[in-house]
Formats: C-alpha cells, sequence, structure tokens
C-alpha cells in the first residue's frame, strides 16, 4: 500500500545507511573535535567515499543523480545522530547545485566529481559586513583583465575556509557595481595570490570555523567564472534555495536529536516516588509541543525539496524560506526543552545538549534571518506591502 507522504523505498534505505554511518562518529566526536580543534574530515571523507555528500550531483559526474529531497535526507539523519556537517550545506548544495545548473560542461567536469565524493571542499562567500542581510549592497568587484578576471573586496562570516581547497565568491563586475545585485559567480582557490583570511572568534564552540577574508588583487582565469557575468539572480537562486533547504534540514535533524535524548532522559529519570519526571505533564507537555513542531517543520522541508526537484524554482523559494523558518524555530525550541529536561545535566559536557543550545540559535540567524523570512512571507505570500 502507498501511503501519502511516504518517502520511496530508496530515499528510507538512504536515510538508514546515514544514519548508521554518522552514528559511528556521533555527538561525541563532534564535541571532541570542537574541543581539540579538529576537525569532521574523517566522517566527511567516509560520506564521500560512501556516496553521501553527492547523492545531488548528476552520475554523469560522479554523483548519485538523486535530489535535494535526497541530499536533505542525508543531512537531516546525520544531524540526527548528532553530526550535523555544516559543510554539506555550503560544498554539495549551493556550489555543486550552482555549477550542476549553470557551469560548462568542462567546469562540470572538474569540480563536480570531487565535490560528490569530498575530496574537494567549496566553500561559499557572500557576506560582507557592510552589507548584511541586504546583499543587493555587497561591493567585491571583479574587473576583467584580458583573459581573466581581477577580484577586489572583503567578506566575513565565511565557513570553513580552512578546510576548503576553494570558495565560491558573489561579487559584482564593474559594468554592474552599482544598483540591484547582478552576481557574477567566482571558484577562487583557498591558496590564489592576494586571498587571505582571518580567522573569527566565535562564542559557540564547533568544528567549522568562520573567517574574515581578504581579495586583494585576486587574479583569477576567465573560466572561474560561473555562469554568466549577466546572468541575473536566478544564478544566484540556484543555490541559495539548496542552502535554505538544507538549513532545515541541519535543523530538524538536531531537534530530533535533542527530542530523541530528552525523551530518554525523561522516561528514565525518577526523583519523586516511582514515577519518572516524563510523568509530569511540566515536562511531558513541552516534548509533546516539540514533536508536533517537528513533524510540521519536516513536512515543509520535504514539501520545499520537492518542488525544487520538480524544477518549479518559484514555488521552491516561497516553501524553502517557510522550510528554514520553521527548522530555526524547531531546533531553538527542541535544544532548549532537551536541556531543560535534563536539570543540570543539560548544561554539562558528558551530555552533550548545552553547545546545542548555541548552535541551534544558528538556525534564525543564517543563512538569512529570520526577519527576514518573515519579510518575504508577508511580501510575496501575502501580497502585502515592501517593508525594507
Ligand atoms: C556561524 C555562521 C556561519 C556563517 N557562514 C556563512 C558562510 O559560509 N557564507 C556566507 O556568505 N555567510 C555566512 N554567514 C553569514 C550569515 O549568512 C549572516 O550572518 C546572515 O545573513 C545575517 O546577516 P548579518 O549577520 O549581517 O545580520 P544583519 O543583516 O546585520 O541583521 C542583524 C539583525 O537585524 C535584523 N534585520 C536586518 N534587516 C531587517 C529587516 N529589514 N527587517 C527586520 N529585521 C531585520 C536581522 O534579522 C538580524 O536579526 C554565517 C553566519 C554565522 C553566524
Amino acid at each position: 500500500m502507498t501511503v501519502p507522504f511516504s518517502e520511496p523505498e530508496e530515499r528510507v534505505a538512504l536515510r538508514e545507511a546515514v544514519r548508521k554511518l554518522a552514528s559511528k562518529y556521533g555527538r561525541e566526536y563532534v564535541e571532541r573535535q570542537a574541543r581539540e580543534g579538529g576537525k569532521m574530515t574523517e566522517m566527511w571523507l567516509e560520506m564521500g567515499r560512501n556516496g553521501f555528500l553527492g547523492v545531488n550531483i548528476p552520475e554523469e559526474f560522479g554523483g548519485g543523480g538523486g535530489g535535494m529531497s535526497d541530499l536533505a535526507a542525508v543531512l537531516e539523519e546525520a544531524s540526527a545522530a548528532g553530526a550535523p556537517l555544516l559543510m554539506m550545506v555550503v560544498s554539495p548544495a549551493i556550489c555543486g547545485s550552482i555549477i550542476t545548473r549553470c557551469g560548462t560542461e568542462e567546469q562540470k567536469r572538474r569540480w563536480l566529481p570531487s565535490i560528490a565524493d569530498g575530496t574537494h571542499l567549496m566553500a561559499f562567500g557572500i557576506t560582507e559586513a557592510d552589507a548584511g542581510s541586504n546583499s543587493h549592497k555587497i561591493t567585491t568587484t571583479a574587473n576583467r583583465d584580458g583573459d581573466g578576471w581581477v577580484l577586489n573586496g572583503q567578506k566575513t562570516f565565511i565557513s570553513g575556509v580552512d578546510e576548503a581547497d576553494s570558495v565560491l565568491i558573489v561579487s559584482r563586475t564593474e559594468d554592474a557595481k552599482t544598483g540591484k545585485l547582478k552576481p557574477a559567480l567566482f571558484v577562487v582557490p583557498t591558496d590564489a595570490a592576494g586571498f587571505t583570511r582571518q580567522p573569527i572568534p566565535m562564542g559557540w564552540s564547533a568544528p567549522e570555523k568562520q573567517f574574515t577574508l581578504f581579495l586583494d588583487n585576486v587574479r583569477v582565469p576567465g573560466d572561474a567564472l560561473v555562469g554568466d557575468e549577466d546572468g541575473g539572480l536566478w544564478q544566484l537562486f540556484a543555490g541559495l534555495n539548496p542552502e535554505r533547504i538544507m538549513g532545515a534540514a541541519l535543523s530538524n535533524g538536531m531537534a530530533r536529536f535533542a527530542l530523541e535524548k530528552a525523551v530518554a532522559y525523561a522516561k528514565d529519570r525518577a526523583v519523586w516516588q516511582d514515577q519518572p519526571i516524563g510523568a509530569h505533564q511540566g515536562i511531558a507537555h513541552p516534548l509533546a509541543k516539540v514533536k508536533i513542531e517537528l513533524e510540521q517543520s519536516r513536512l515543509l522541508q520535504q514539501k520545499a525539496a520537492a518542488l525544487y526537484d520538480a524544477g518549479d524554482d518559484f514555488a521552491a523559494g516561497e516553501y524553502a524560506n517557510m522550510a528554514k523558518y520553521a527548522g530555526g524555530e524547531v531546533a531553538c525550541n527542541a535544544s532548549d526543552v532537551a536541556v531543560h529536561t535534563h536539570g543540570g545535566n543539560g548544561l554539562t559536557v558528558e551530555y552533550g545538549l548545552a553547545n546545542l543550545l548555541v548552535a541551534a540559535r544558528l538556525g534564525r540567524i543564517a543563512p538569512v534571518s529570520r526577519e527576514m523570512i518573515l519579510n518575504f512571507v508577508a511580501m510575496h505570500s501575502l501580497g502585502l506591502p515592501k517593508s525594507y
């Protein structure tokens, strides 16, 4: 019997396989790597070897030939096992999607197979300090120089640059320096002359670090430009809708992890008579509420990914935003409830939940903030006046 809303058998099997691999590493591995300044490399490469990082990349370029629904399922499961791979949002989802949809045949052959198996990590840089949420204000500029380009500018909060082989930099050309953003996207190797980085000391503990980037007369060849220099915003959104869907998947997985831990603890911990604390509605109801919010949020994630995979970019944009909003909210609520259910243990290193409070908070800020999503929904879904 086919049950509406159930996933195809292959994706269910994919989820199980990822869960099995990610559970070998789990929360303990992530916390240890974060504490000791390590990376997620071992798990990342094992995920790559098993074909999990490139499930969305076309088969002819070394991937699994699936879609964003599959990649989001992979990240959700890794995250639910306590080992969220932040760089999956960036390398296969944003960069892989943009190159697949906008790259030349040669660019696809050069980058996609190694993005798919995890041996080439591509970071993504759009955020600038003076532009913030308003990407139309970015000033990183690309000038033509013979057959190539010269890039100048600064980026901030760019994740994983210390681990990356290259960064997909969002710039604007000299000819389109002002007005609405016409993005020109360049693959810049992290060892390019004139390209430097400075770590940003962050108040959360994670293996993935954030950096300020400086591009000082960085020369790249003509074929570093992915897509058309005048191709319009759709080229960027070929990557940003996947980014939002993956942001939702990461958050939903995190919420599942937190809820699972909390429920297990609530069933076990007894401080009054023989009743476990989960018998008290003060503990049970917040957990039940998170369960409902989580199911709503996962449905939005699946709908957004299905729309993207069906090629309906317009509807995918609307649902990717709503899914990302819902994911951010439920991850924050779930981690808060999980910490609270654990009492004092919720803030110990041993239970691995305290750090999750801050990690979950990221889902309300990046890649696009909660308020910018509400602005989008108010304007585009509800037809209200533009507020900014
Ligand atoms: C851990 C981490 C990793 C990141 N990784 C990357 C990365 O790899 N690559 C990359 O390019 N960027 C990355 N970012 C940047 C991230 O995308 C931005 O932080 C985010 O887009 C918000 O921009 P901002 O920080 O400049 O906030 P601001 O734009 O300064 O906003 C500050 C606050 O004001 C609110 N606000 C702004 N405008 C409005 C408005 N019109 N209406 C209502 N409220 C508004 C916002 O919602 C927010 O709460 C990362 C950020 C973090 C924290």
